[in-house]
């Protein structure tokens, strides 16, 4: 179940310009994208594309690893 959640991490988050009510909503490069407001699904123009980070994550990792690292070396 985790593996799973990890494995499906987007990259990318992806800000789109909706060509139907011209607003803009950001979507990840794992989902097709779809307007949160008017519920289209094309028409859209790709406005940025911005590395999806979650630095509690990688803290939280780079934490486990080094507490990991030390029982070993103990
Ligand atoms: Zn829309």
């Amino acid at each position: 179940m985790r593996q799973q959640f990890f494995k499906r991490q987007p990259k990318y988050l992806l800000t789109y310009l909706c060509h139907q009510c011209e607003l803009d909503f950001t979507s990840t490069e794992l989902t097709q994208p779809e307007c949160f407001y008017c519920g289209s699904q094309n028409g859209f123009t790709l406005l940025n594309k911005e590395k999806f980070i979650r630095d509690n994550l990688k803290v939280a990792e780079e934490r486990m690893s080094f507490n990991l690292k030390n029982v070993y070396e103990a």
